[in-house]
């Protein structure tokens, strides 16, 4: 058995953070669908709602802003987009009062969620939770505006696009409450997109490490920050539907929990990220610090590279490859076209047009013939794969995005995630 940390109480009760995306507070009606959940889950627990803007007002507020001032960015942005929570937040709470239970609103600053100082991609470097406890123990329902927090200095910051996945789950952590609930439009993690494979399986549980390497492989479910914090704070999540609560979801919980790892499969889930594109610098010298140089000068640009790939050297020049998110091309090529200047004969080849598809389990550590069964099932269907990479836990390919869902029904198909597997629990 794994120790277990008690968690905290107050009011002789666990507490509960509830998370509501955009599409859970939508409307009117989706706001008393989402009230009626928390007051129903206040009956045992102390509760706590992190709420996103509602709908699509976040993408609709950056437009406004683009109108004004094309790729405005900063301060301003970040005082514009935090209004769209301040809308959700106080009209659950005025929703949850009218249905006879107390209720407050905070904003991300009120809530004590102090960042650091880079506008629109803050992180949370603390919160100060005093505000959040007064509140429950005076038996209220306390609703966050997830996204936003302050600087030290009283400077309103967001935590970038999608960031209320990670409000909720470090406000879980800060609180130790009993889990995190991420409630969604659909009602679990799948053993691959239902839109590509009909048979994809809901995982009634997957640990913090499988759904990291899926959820930055492009399962667009919980936003990756979120995950990582789960997984550095033994946080447990558990992904759900608004629109069907009464349906068990999908929990995400920490992989010493899963036992028994030999009675599980190899491959929990795959992945398809269609939003990669390649760089290939041909003729490198293969002498130290050039492939530093290359990837210093990306992530100055703040450019995330995934796969990377060297060749040996031959004649003293290495051939280096990388992938790049697609929207990242442009200015990935304008800097190596800067290197090309200072190392002489280096050719630059790319592609934007690639698909990546993975393969992810926790039941892959230990087990050999993996990979080999993979490239199988690959070559019996005849995809060409361009570049390899792989982790303990992962195995990606580099096709043509013309495979790409042809590939994923395979491989879905040969490891046999249509039918359900369990997961034994500690
Ligand atoms: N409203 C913000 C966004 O749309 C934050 C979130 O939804 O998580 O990016
Ligand atoms: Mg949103």
């Amino acid at each position: 058995m794994t120790q277990e940390i008690e968690k905290q109480k107050i009011n002789n009760k666990t507490t509960l953070v509830l998370k509501f995306g955009g599409s859970s507070v939508a409307d009117q009606e989706c706001i008393e669908r989402i009230s009626k959940i928390a007051i129903k889950e206040a009956t045992q627990h102390n509760v706590v709602i992190v709420v996103s803007a509602m709908g699509k007002t976040t993408n609709g507020l950056v437009d406004m802003a683009n109108k004004i001032s094309p790729n405005v960015r900063g301060r301003e942005l970040d005082m514009l987009l935090a209004t769209g929570e301040l809308v959700s937040i106080s009209l659950c709470a005025m929703c949850i009062e009218r249905m006879g239970h107390p209720a407050i609103s905070l904003t991300g600053w009120q809530a004590g969620f102090i960042t650091e100082s880079s506008h629109n991609k803050a992180r949370i470097a603390e919160i100060k939770t005093e505000k959040i406890k007064k509140n429950l123990e005076a038996n209220k329902i306390v609703v966050i505006a997830g996204f936003q927090g302050i600087t030290e200095d009283g400077e309103v910051t967001t935590l970038g696009r999608g960031g209320s996945d990670t409000s909720a789950v470090a406000i879980a952590a800060a609180l130790n409450a009993e889990r995190c609930d991420i409630y969604t439009d659909v009602d679990g993690i799948y053993t691959t997109d239902p839109r590509i494979e009909k048979k994809a399986s809901k995982l009634e549980c997957i640990s913090h490490e499988e759904m990291l390497e899926l959820a930055s492989l492009g399962a667009k479910v919980l936003h990756p920050r979120s995950v990582e914090l789960a997984k550095k704070y033994d946080v447990d999540l558990r992904v759900r539907s608004s629109f069907a609560p009464d349906t068990q979801g999908t929990k995400v919980i920490s992989l010493k929990r899963i036992k028994d790892m030999e009675l599980t499969k190899a491959v929990t889930g795959v992945a398809l990220d269609e939003n990669q594109a390649w760089i290939g610098m041909m003729n490198v010298p293969d002498t130290p610090g050039i492939v530093s140089k290359i990837f210093t000068a990306l992530s100055d640009k703040n450019i995330s590279v995934d796969m990377i790939i060297q060749s040996v050297p031959v004649d003293g020049i290495n051939d280096v490859a990388f992938t790049v998110p697609k929207d990242d091309l442009k200015p990935a090529l304008a800097i190596c076209t800067e290197l090309q200047t200072e190392m002489k004969g280096i050719k630059i080849v790319s592609d934007s047009n690639v698909a990546k598809v993975s393969i992810v389990g926790a039941g892959m550590i230990n087990r050999s013939g993996i990979a080999s069964k993979l490239f199988q099932i690959l070559s019996t269907e005849n995809i060409n794969i361009q570049m390899i990479a792989t982790s303990e836990i992962k195995i990606s390919c580099v096709i043509d995005p013309k495979d790409s869902h042809k590939a994923v029904q395979a491989i879905h198909k040969a490891f046999e995630l249509d039918l359900s597997s369990e997961p034994i629990l500690a």
